[in-house]
């Protein structure tokens, strides 16, 4: 089920109100980029929209060729991953599950690159898992 969640940086300079977002549908990502961004696996849920009820922090560093990631410029925090590659995904918006104020739900429930997954840690149960060859190729077609 779509729901409106709120959530904050660790400072409060930044806050949300994320909407259309389904908890159950998270995603982690432990590719290059994102573990030396988060500091480890990157736990994140797509949402439709995000309206900032407060944005004096917020600050966005186009980080690839196709992507840019929103964060707290005064306390640091990694907060959202929007993909600006042209397509039909131009725009997917998702935010980190530790930003959230309510996390009660949240499910992984798939797993990006994970052929480049350290080996420190795993997440417990099954879920579908993608190669970086197969992400690649999906935002390719
Ligand atoms: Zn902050
Ligand atoms: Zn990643």
């Amino acid at each position: 089920m779509r729901m409106d969640r709120t959530g904050q940086c660790l400072c409060g300079a930044v806050r949300f109100v994320a909407h259309g977002l389904r908890p159950e549908s998270a995603s982690v990502c432990h590719c290059g980029m994102c573990l030396r961004w988060a500091g480890g696996p990157w736990i994140a849920i797509f949402v439709e929209s995000l309206e900032f009820t407060k944005e004096e922090g917020l600050a966005w560093v186009q980080s690839s060729d196709i992507a840019e990631r929103g964060f707290c410029k005064a306390c640091g925090s990694s907060l959202f991953w929007r993909l600006t590659a042209e397509g039909k995904y131009q725009g997917t918006t998702s935010l980190t599950i530790g930003s959230l104020d309510d996390r009660s739900g949240v499910r992984v429930v798939k797993e990006w690159f994970i052929d480049n997954k350290p080996e420190a840690y795993a997440f417990a149960g099954e879920r579908e898992c993608v190669t970086e060859a197969e992400a690649l190729a999906m935002l390719e077609g």
